[in-house]
């Protein structure tokens, strides 16, 4: 692999309680160390909807709508002592190995600036502390609802990356709940609706100049990933057992018949 595409840091959290900032920056600068200089993108909490933290740092309550409520980026925002506590850590192991963070489940440009800002304040408090840290680590939200797709012209400008959520999207765009098998039909990853809206995000990531990744299962079925890179996407972050079986597809294919493939 060219790195890790997508570390999903709730699962740190899934049995084990401990969220101290010692605690989540020994596991981040063990991986970035082993990583050596290959790209690790840290995705920040996505808890709620499907994952259950069991942490007394954690309070969630029940919703009728778990999916469409208090979940990833819509938690932590609200939770900044939590958030704060993730990105210092993210920041001290920074210095250890090539970073990459990003954020999941963005929907609009507020979310974004009051990311940026916490992200400022964290650095801030580094440097005065004299903690040394990559203060040019990018940072990268997930493309996964429709909204943040149709307005990826503007996050764009604010961003360093983009990384498709491809389970969140097809979910929240087909209006189909991803576990659900009575709905399982419509959860369909080459409807041209989904298509659409990755070639709109690709296009406008390229506009803008930064990159387009993909991540979540859609990447590791190898008809998806000829289509996927047809409509641009520059990475894909897939499953590890399906990593040698796609890397050697693509490398027998042309760029230029892939695109004509998925138009
Ligand atoms: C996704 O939605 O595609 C994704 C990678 O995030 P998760 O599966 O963890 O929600
Ligand atoms: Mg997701």
């Amino acid at each position: 692999a060219d790195g890790i595409g997508l570390f999903r840091s709730e699962f740190l959290f899934m049995e084990k309680a401990d969220m101290s900032e010692e605690s989540q920056f020994a596991a981040y600068k063990q991986v970035l160390e082993t990583a050596k200089e290959k790209t690790v993108t840290i995705r920040t909490l996505d808890c709620g909807g499907d994952k259950i933290i069991k942490s007394p740092d954690i309070i969630q309550e029940s919703e009728k709508n778990p999916l469409l409520g208090w979940r990833a980026i819509r938690f932590t925002l609200d939770n900044t002592d939590l958030f704060k506590t993730q990105l210092r850590a993210l920041y001290r192991a920074s210095a250890f190995g090539n970073l990459k963070i990003m954020f999941p489940l963005i929907s609009c440009h507020e979310q974004v600036m009051s990311v940026l800002k916490l992200v400022k304040e964290v650095q801030n408090q580094l440097a005065k502390e004299n903690i040394p840290y990559n203060k040019d680590v990018p940072l990268g939200i997930m493309i996964e609802t429709p909204a943040a797709a149709l307005v990826s012209d503007a996050l764009a400008k604010y961003v360093d990356f983009f990384s498709i959520g491809s389970n969140d999207l097809i979910q929240y765009v087909m209006a189909c709940d991803r576990g659900n098998e009575k709905v399982s039909y419509l959860y369909e990853p080459l409807n041209p609706a989904i298509l659409q809206l990755i070639s709109i995000t690709v296009k406008n990531a390229h506009k803008n100049k930064i990159s387009c990744s993909l991540c979540g299962e859609m990447g590791s079925d190898p008809n998806n990933a000829l289509i996927l890179v047809g409509l641009g996407v520059d990475e894909i972050s897939l499953s590890t057992g399906k990593l040698l079986e796609i890397r050697k597809l693509l490398q027998n294919t042309n760029k230029k018949d892939l695109e004509v493939l998925a138009q």
